[in-house]
């Protein structure tokens, strides 16, 4: 990801590059921490060690901010993980580099088809001790106020669509930036039902995009945006 951002911002220097902070794309059990496990009933089971993930995130974000990142956007939710990255950021000499924290992540079935692509499903247990309850919206709120609390510049809900309410509620909260961030299973079902002729893509896209908007997402990230883009200079 590094070199990537390195040739990226060697090419275009005016592209913005937002570096996602996590550690389960190098994880071989997928969890977003390290982990220790152990054997139970002849299960591999295991256990999400936060605060030694903390100092591995934090020198991945010093990195990724080395390599030119204008964004860290840490997605992995152990706790305390803003502040860990933010006093690494800072004490490598990167104050100016912004957090786009993902401070609403919900445990959520949308999030299926990059799984499968990126072959990125925890090889045991899940991600439910780290990512919240689709039914919660209280936690929502505390979650986004101890990322403020710890220094996050932006903050993000994911996925968007099923979580439009989230969104406002962040919105009339918090006087940061709000991310909505357009996840694989929304953006498949689309494309899927306008491969059947079902419904007119360029509509529904724009009108969903509408709605992000109107729900107080100041950004948002999407699979749709070089078609948005597109559409929307017409
Ligand atoms: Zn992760």
């Amino acid at each position: 990801m590094q070199e990537a951002t390195r040739l990226i911002k060697s090419w275009y220097p005016d592209l913005l590059v937002i570096a996602d902070t996590c550690l389960c794309e190098f994880t071989d059990h997928g969890h977003c921490g390290m982990v220790h496990t152990f054997e139970r009933d002849g299960h591999v089971c295991g256990d999400v060690l936060n605060d030694q993930s903390l100092e591995l995130l934090a020198r991945t974000a010093v990195s990724q901010a080395k390599a030119g990142a204008d964004i860290i956007a840490p997605s992995n939710m152990m706790d305390g993980f803003v502040q860990a990255i933010r006093s690494g950021l800072d004490e490598a000499g990167f104050e100016h580099v912004p957090i786009m924290s993902y401070s609403v992540k919900y445990a959520s079935a949308f999030y299926g088809p990059f799984r499968e692509a990126a072959d990125s499903a925890p090889q045991f247990g899940d991600r439910k001790t780290y990512q919240m309850d689709p039914a919660n919206v209280r936690e929502a709120l505390r979650e986004a106020e101890s990322d403020v609390l710890e220094g996050a510049d932006m903050l993000m809900v994911k996925p968007a669509m099923a979580y439009l309410d989230v969104v406002r509620l962040l919105r009339d909260q918090f006087d940061l930036p709000i991310v909505a961030y357009n996840v694989s299973g929304e953006y498949s079902m689309i494309k899927a039902a306008a491969q059947q002729g079902w419904i007119n893509e360029q509509a529904i896209v724009l009108e969903l995009l509408t709605a992000m908007k109107r729900a107080g997402a100041d950004i948002i990230i999407t699979y749709f945006s070089k078609d948005a883009v597109r559409w929307m200079s017409k």
